[in-house]
């Protein structure tokens, strides 16, 4: 049986790179369309891949019509919540604008499927913690509100187009690499906290900063949901076979509903890594919330969605054995 084709905005990217490999495994062709801003050409593991921007819409027109497409995972976006704060016109251009002339593609391409990369930002500062989905949006960086307006939009297309649906996915703090180290984080400037403690324990960095001690949490540093990149990426496939067979829009938490403090996180990286490397007390990080945890409770029941890698030390094992990837593939580059 010929596979069916779904198209996956940002695939050449961090999660959507997962994702276009999972969709593959599980008997899909995924269709990656990226621009490569980000996203590297190497990433694409499997399927077909169209180099392009979301905003063309003559481009995801043909692509969507060629490839008979049977739904869209919408991940291309910017994400970095501090450079959101400095360049707030680049993160509405592209996570709002942008993502409003794909879906007004997708509904003239009658796409009926759509999921979409939201984040636990939608929340800003939660009233409640573990934050369950009826919390109210009030973002606290242009990068979430961002998102929010993509939401607010998705939202409002699925109630005037019926045969319209999504599913809005919210992020917690996404981490770790694929198993064999195939895939995994390469941003050119690293900002994510796993990511720049490993590199520090690699020597790339003489000290990690720590962003905060006197935050309203057990340790005084913040407090966050890290979620295995491989559990993230199952729960975007449950939401393609939720939107086929319910035909009914959603939007879940995706986290574990376990919080870590950036401490606990460098004594992890610590020990995994066998390194003791410098962490320094530092000022806030501009746009950071104290505490971040999901109640996932709902993805749970109505996706029936299992992590198989609530395991902070896992996590950290499967980013430090690609980061080491990376810094070898880096040596043999100069
Ligand atoms: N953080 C830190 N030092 C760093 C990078 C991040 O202390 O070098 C903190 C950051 O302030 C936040 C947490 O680690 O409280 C997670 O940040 P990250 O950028 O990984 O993800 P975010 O929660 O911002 O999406």
């Amino acid at each position: 049986m010929a596979r069916e084709n779904i198209l996956v905005t940002g695939g050449a990217g961090y999660i959507g790179s997962h994702v276009a490999r999972d969709l593959y495994g599980k008997g899909f062709n995924p269709v990656v369309l990226d621009n490569l801003s980000t996203g590297c050409r190497d990433n694409v593991l499997y399927g077909d891949f169209v180099l392009g921007n979301i905003n063309d819409g003559p481009l995801v027109a043909r692509t969507i019509r060629e490839y008979n497409i049977r739904g869209v995972i919408h991940f291309a976006a910017s994400i970095v919540v501090e450079e959101s704060v400095s360049r707030p016109l680049e993160y509405y251009e592209n996570n709002s604008l942008n993502a409003f002339r794909l879906v007004k593609t997708c509904i003239e391409n009658d796409i009926r499927e759509f999921v979409f990369s939201s984040t636990a930002a939608v929340y800003g500062i939660p009233e409640k913690v573990p934050v369950p989905e009826t919390a109210p949006m009030i973002p606290i960086n242009p990068y979430g509100k961002s998102k929010v307006v993509t939401e607010m939009l998705l939202q409002d297309v699925s109630v005037a187009y019926p045969g319209f649906h999504y599913i809005a996915l919210r992020y917690f703090n996404v981490a770790g690499a694929d198993g064999e180290a195939r895939l995994g984080q390469n941003y050119r400037k690293p900002t994510h906290l796993m990511t720049l403690a490993l590199r520090t324990a690699l020597g790339d960095y003489p000290e990690l900063k720590i962003f905060g001690r006197d935050y309203p949490t057990p340790d005084g540093t913040a407090v966050r949901d890290y979620i295995h990149i491989d559990d993230l990426s199952a729960a975007h496939l449950l939401a393609l076979g939720y939107l086929k067979n319910e035909k009914k829009s959603r939007v879940f938490n995706c986290g574990y509903g376990v919080g870590r403090s950036v401490a606990e996180v460098v004594a992890a990286a610590r020990e995994v890594t066998g390194v003791d490397f410098r962490a320094v007390p530092c000022d806030r990080r501009p746009g950071d919330a104290p505490e971040l945890v999901a109640d996932s409770r709902l993805i749970r029941t109505e996706l029936g969605w299992i992590p198989r890698f609530n395991d902070l030390h896992y996590i950290i094992e499967t980013a430090w054995k690609w980061e080491k990837k990376l810094k070898e593939e880096r040596k043999v580059r100069k």
